[in-house]
């Protein structure tokens, strides 16, 4: 592939991924937006442009995400800065989103536990500006990211350092929301497409999956004010088992689909 001197529409015709991975890489090579591509479609790479545009499709073919790297993933209508450090945010999580705005009163106190990107975090206080939205993970470089991501996105979230409960003393909140690590070790898909890439503490607890969230079950009677919500993501297999774990103590025990039809979200409060 040497598209030094060809014109945008011609590289973008003779790149090897498919369409939509071809363009987001080419707008991305050559900074330009999707009308851009249009518009500017008869202007040729320089020998600059063809280099970083071979380089980034390189990237892609040895498998690394699309998302990290152009650095970046939209989720909830919003722009999110990712890297290495985080869970590429799923469009499956945009459910927990929707579920806890529908359940937050004005003024409320959300918790995001492992906020990695800070998706969640960012996306509900962006929606709701009354909320008072906190976020922790337990790491820095992750947390650095969901800094930046909720400047960006001009949503106000307090971010705290935490392993799991640990740095909230006795604080309650209305709403805790969490998309934890629920893949068991050994699961196939581990070692398959964008998982391969992603951190192993975003994605797996090294054990049957239910681990942390056991763990968060666990702390959250502590944690939440009356009448309060836990919503938790979990894997296709294991909404009965986190509907177990709510069993006794909460009320309204349900899980939601994903847009797929997967029980992807269960909680109670
Ligand atoms: N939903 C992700 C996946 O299956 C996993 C995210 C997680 O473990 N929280 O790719």
């Amino acid at each position: 592939m040497n598209l030094t001197g060809a014109t945008v529409s011609a590289a973008q015709a003779a790149l090897p991924l498919d369409a939509l991975e071809n363009r987001i890489l080419l707008c991305h090579a050559l900074g330009l937006t999707r009308v851009g591509l249009i518009t500017q479609s008869h202007r040729t790479l320089s020998a600059a442009e063809a280099d970083a545009l071979e380089a980034l499709v390189a990237r892609r073919q040895l498998g690394e995400p699309i998302a990290y790297i152009v650095g970046k993933r939209e989720f909830f209508g919003l722009d999110f800065k990712v890297s290495d450090a985080v869970l590429i945010p799923r469009p499956d999580t945009e459910l927990l989103v929707e579920l806890a705005l529908e359940r937050l009163a004005p003024g409320a106190a959300l918790l995001d536990m492992g906020t990695g990107s800070g998706a969640i975090a960012v996306a509900v206080a962006h929606s709701r500006p009354d909320a008072r939205v906190s976020a922790l993970d337990a790491s820095a470089a992750a947390l650095d990211v969901a800094r930046a991501n909720a400047a960006a996105n001009g949503a106000q979230v307090r971010f705290l350092h935490s392993d799991w409960y640990a740095a909230l003393a006795g604080e309650k909140f209305d709403l805790i929301a969490s998309n934890p690590p629920y893949i068991a070790s050994g699961d196939v898909h581990l070692s398959q497409g964008d998982l391969r890439f992603e951190p192993a503490a975003a994605l797996t607890d090294h054990a049957d999956g239910l681990s942390a969230l056991r763990t968060i079950v666990a702390g959250a009677a502590a944690h939440l004010a009356a009448g309060g919500w836990l919503l938790l993501e979990h894997g296709y297999d294991q909404a009965a088992a986190v509907r177990a774990m709510l069993a006794d103590g909460y009320t309204d025990v349900q899980s939601w689909r994903d847009l797929s039809g997967i029980e992807r979200v269960s909680g109670g409060r």
